[in-house]
């Protein structure tokens, strides 16, 4: 049986896991932390330090094709895992994902459009920030996630706040111009071995403090727009070498122009919708691509609707959840449900185009966070 191996052992691993086990592959995780939602998907789950070279040289070892769940592995880490195992994606697009610089400036060299930005390197340029403009987006340019490491800095006096800790902050940093967007959407886009690129149905996402709330498939928005969101992706793809799936975040402007936001080359939470509404997710199409198999067309055959499970409030909607005849509920067996923490999903699965007009409307009324 050929052996896959995931780095990474949360709810992205686990969700890949079993896919690539529905496809009769014999799953390797290996993950930093014990408790881990995809030790019990997997056929052998290996706990150790993605530093460590002995622990990456046998992990390798054991199998066949790698790929990635958990995105901070070092260059190093991944490079020496790529001395005796095939890794997709490349180590190269790992590395501009995980920096946002990095991300900027190669988009930027493509040509696509990105929110204005600025480096920060030392608190004498956080000093001179204002010149930038407010309102902005402080970003921490490695490690972040679901908003964390972000700070909002709407006028002046939020700015003479983050002053006060100008020393200690984690530089380089990168200033964003906040954009009053009209919606957030998103792609998830994969390219085999062979160059054959798919894009799934763009999604409308919405967030509440920084994390993923909901995603609704088909992002209503007119189709010229997501045809262009999508050829973005496949650009991206094409330019990139992708072999793998990635999702890729759009702001959409209020004048319809697109900018993207970030990238993650690797399944994406606002891909899960894909898990009740195509034939084929997410999480087969990326492992169809990282172990050289076709890629079918990303066909969607129903609408979605997908909300997060988010800390103990969600989860203590479950007995309702579990009575609705549409939902299909997807749980990641995390034990704690500490506030804040993605536990599962919800995808509501409608017939194409009956999707009752108040689930999409209400995401027009104006957004109560942020
Ligand atoms: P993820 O979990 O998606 O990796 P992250 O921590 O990398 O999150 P971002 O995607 O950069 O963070 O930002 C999180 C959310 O904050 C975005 O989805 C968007 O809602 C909001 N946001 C980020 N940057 C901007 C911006 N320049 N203008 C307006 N809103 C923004
Ligand atoms: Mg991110
Ligand atoms: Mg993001």
């Amino acid at each position: 049986r050929a052996r896959i191996g995931i780095v990474g052992g949360g709810q992205l691993g686990r969700m890949s896991a079993v896919a690539a086990s529905r496809l009769g592959y014999e799953v390797h995780i290996l993950s930093d932390s014990q408790p881990s939602p995809a030790a019990e998907t997997a056929a052998r789950f290996t706990v150790g330090s993605y530093d460590d070279p002995a622990c990456l040289e046998k992990f390798a070892r054991s199998c066949d094709v790698i790929t990635f769940e958990f995105e901070n592995i070092s260059t190093a880490g991944l490079s020496h895992l790529s001395r005796f195992c095939p890794v997709h994606p490349s180590g190269h697009i790992l590395e501009i994902s995980q920096d946002r610089i990095a991300e900027k400036t190669m988009l930027g060299s493509y040509g696509l459009p990105v929110a204005p930005w600025k480096e920060i390197a030392s608190p004498d340029d956080l000093r001179s920030l204002p010149a930038f403009g407010f309102p902005c987006i402080l970003k921490t340019t490695r490690f972040g996630y679901d908003g964390k490491g972000q700070f909002r800095l709407p006028d002046e006096t939020a700015f003479q706040g983050i002053l006060q800790k100008a020393e200690s902050l984690p530089y380089p940093l990168v200033a964003e111009q906040q954009i009053d967007f009209a919606r957030e959407i998103s792609v998830m886009v994969a390219r085999g071995t062979d160059g054959t690129i798919r894009c799934f149905d763009v999604a409308e996402n919405h967030h509440r403090q920084g994390i993923l709330r909901a995603s609704i498939v088909p992002a209503p928005i007119m189709p010229e727009l997501a045809q262009k969101a999508q050829t973005l992706a496949a650009t991206l793809a094409e330019k990139l070498n992708l072999v793998g799936i990635m999702g890729v975040e759009l702001f959409e402007e209020r004048n319809g122009d697109l900018l993207v936001n970030e990238i993650a080359p690797r399944p994406h939470n606002s891909g899960h919708w894909t898990m009740n509404a195509c034939l084929v997710d997410q999480f087969e199409m990326h492992i169809r691509a990282v172990a050289g198999l076709p890629l079918p067309p990303a066909r969607r055959h129903s609408d979605a609707y997908m909300h997060n499970l988010i800390g103990p409030d969600d989860m203590a909607l479950l007995p309702e959840l579990l009575q609705e005849e549409n939902a299909s509920i997807h749980l990641y067996g995390k034990e704690e449900a500490r506030p804040g923490r993605k536990m599962g999903h919800v995808n509501r699965i409608f017939p194409r185009g009956g999707m009752p007009g108040d689930m999409v409307l209400s995401h027009y009324q104006p957004r109560l966070e942020d």
